[in-house]
């Protein structure tokens, strides 16, 4: 299958990107590296099964050839960067999802958009189940980023209902791995920063907020199950396995051996107070739950770090 995935440059797709690329098929990546960095694809220079294109997908499209699978995974996903680019994100959810749909359309190919647990927003509802309709601040500092993905999911199905395109929605909950953003300001690469460098470590609010982290591998694997399944509407994809910021703060501490302290920062606006997704429908339908627990998983995070803070990852 040829595939077309948009955001190739950042951290989870291009990890998908190597998982469709080991499974045989071709990809053509796309990004504008507004937030992506071309790090994250250069061991692809060279394969033949890998084509790059340097583009906006809010921008009319290049001719792409004939395309299978399309797979909407571009757009800043941690506060930080969506606080900055608050109007390329809900470009890239508003009308990059509409190019990225014509072009499903155009050559009757599947299509996925990789959404995200915030369309839950504060979720009164614990743990989140798909039906959950959600808690979101529609003005708020986070409302560019859950209001476009929230947008992205309604023109998905639209396009569904209206065209028939073979859609697919995943709910993707907070993912950590090797190459994260170290400066995206998310808890992981933020607080493995601050422990590597001995800095105190920054706890905001009163630390009792949870997540719920899931290694990019088990998550890509999830997204691939799902590009290939036929259900239409969306499907949690995260790890269950929930922890407060500071238990997840010990956690750091621990694998890294750092001397640094917890010290206490105020809360971000709306920060969601708990997130823990309900998987039983990624279960039952694509037999898919995460394998890699969270000490596993961050022993080559912090391998990765550790790189990147030496310079030996240009
Ligand atoms: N957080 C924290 N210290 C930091 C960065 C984040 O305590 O230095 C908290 C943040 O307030 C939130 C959680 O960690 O409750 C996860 O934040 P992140 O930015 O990774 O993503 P979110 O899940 O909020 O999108």
């Amino acid at each position: 299958m040829r595939f077309v995935i948009s955001g190739a440059a950042g951290f989870v797709p291009s990890h998908l990107c190597d998982l469709i690329l080991s499974q045989g098929h071709r990809v053509v990546g796309i990004d504008n590296f507004l937030t992506g960095n071309a790090r994250n694809i250069a061991h692809l220079t060279g394969n033949r099964d890998f084509e790059f294109i340097e583009a906006d997908v809010c921008q009319p499209l290049p001719g792409l050839g004939e395309v299978d699978c399309v797979i909407h995974a571009a757009s800043p996903a941690s506060p930080k960067d969506y606080y900055e680019y608050p109007l390329e994100t809900l470009d890239v959810g508003s009308l990059g999802s509409r190019n990225l749909l014509e072009l499903a359309r155009a050559n009757s190919a599947r299509y996925l958009v990789t959404s995200t647990s915030e369309c839950y927003g504060d979720p009164l509802e614990h743990p989140q189940v798909e039906t959950y309709w959600g808690n979101v601040n529609p003005v708020g500092p986070r409302s560019c980023y859950d209001e476009s993905k929230r947008f992205a999911e309604a023109i998905t199905m639209a396009y569904h209902r209206k065209h028939g395109v073979r859609t697919n929605i995943a709910r993707i909950f907070n993912t950590y791995g090797p190459r994260m953003k170290l400066n995206d300001g998310r808890v992981v690469p933020q607080f493995l920063d601050q422990a590597l460098r001995g800095n105190p470590i920054t706890v905001y609010g009163d630390g009792k907020q949870t997540r719920s982290f899931c290694y990019v591998s088990d998550l890509v694997r999830g997204l691939l199950l799902l590009s290939q399944s036929d259900e239409r509407m969306p499907v949690n994809l995260g790890n269950p396995v929930e922890r407060t910021m500071v238990e997840f703060a010990e956690v750091i501490r621990r694998m890294t051996g750092t001397q640094s302290e917890i010290v206490f920062e105020p809360l971000p606006q709306d920060d969601p107070k708990r997130r823990r997704p309900d998987i039983s429908k990624a279960k039952r339908l694509l037999g898919w739950e995460p394998e890699v627990d969270l000490e596993d998983g961050l022993k080559p995070t912090i391998a990765y770090f550790q790189s990147i803070q030496a310079g030996a990852i240009a």
